[in-house]
């Protein structure tokens, strides 16, 4: 069986202040619920903050990138084990954006994917296609290299640590949600690819998530599929309102 998790990426927003209120709301405002694990993905520079006032929550720590170098002349990065300093449990890799605006390519996501796991950190390993490359028919096959790319040289026991987040680029911020029966037949294809490329063991147990403008509304809906385990949820998590009704929707 497995967990839900679901995780809110709250990516350039909020100073430490405004972190720590949303995290006051969080643990004044969320059910309790061991189906769920609850994890969010604050700023950079809010970590040192929440790590330490989430202690005795069950909400995780995650941070949105890493370096794949344990140290060194990487100027305005931040290595793996300075990300575990803080209490960070979870570091989201490959996300859209970075790959978009950061140029991150499927090699870079590799290093990172295996730095993430030298340290102890569990990768969210983002994936998804573009509207063109959707309307291409060639959804199966950018995921597929994206996915073969990504996790180049992992044993089934290292392919089998964190998440997958199914994030469609053209879902992202936009307000389109991917209907539940697309997000499900994606789903069912990643499962299905984690079984031939390493065993039935990692397709059956891996948590994939989707994300793409997840909002309590469509919760439900993507929830109810087989192989949906939960979200990645962006401009609805820098809300405690919206945020806390997902949680609450994934767990009735
Ligand atoms: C995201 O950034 O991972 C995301 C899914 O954003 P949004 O929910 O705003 O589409």
């Amino acid at each position: 069986m497995r967990r839900l998790w679901i995780g809110g990426n709250w990516k350039m927003h909020k100073t430490i202040g405004e972190a720590l209120a949303l995290v006051q709301s969080l643990k004044d405002g969320l059910p309790h619920s061991e189906a769920v694990e609850v994890v969010i993905a604050p700023p950079f520079t809010a970590l040192p903050a929440v790590g330490p006032a989430l202690r005795g929550t069950s909400i995780q720590l995650a941070a949105q990138n890493l370096h794949w170098a344990d140290q060194g002349a990487y100027t305005g990065e931040i290595s793996p084990g300075m990300l575990t300093e803080v209490g960070c449990r979870y570091v989201l890799i490959g996300h859209s954006e970075r790959r978009h605006w950061f140029k991150e390519t499927d090699s870079i996501i590799n290093q990172k994917m295996q730095a993430s796991l030298r340290a102890g950190l569990q990768p969210v390993f983002c994936i998804g296609e573009t509207l063109e490359e959707r309307e291409a028919g060639r959804v199966e096959a950018v995921l597929s290299r994206q996915i073969r790319e990504g996790l180049q040289g992992f044993s089934a026991e290292q392919a089998a640590s964190g998440v997958i987040a199914y994030e469609p680029v053209w879902a992202i911020g936009t307000g389109k949600t991917a209907t539940p029966e697309m997000a499900q037949s994606v789903h069912s294809f990643i499962r299905g690819l984690l079984a031939d490329l390493f065993d039935k063991r990692v397709a059956s147990d891996k948590r994939i998530v989707y994300g793409g403008s997840v909002t309590p509304e469509t919760t439900r809906g993507l929830l109810d599929q087989a192989d949906i385990d939960g979200g990645l949820v962006g401009g609805a998590s820098l809300k405690a309102e919206p945020f806390i009704a997902i949680i609450q929707e994934s767990i009735k």
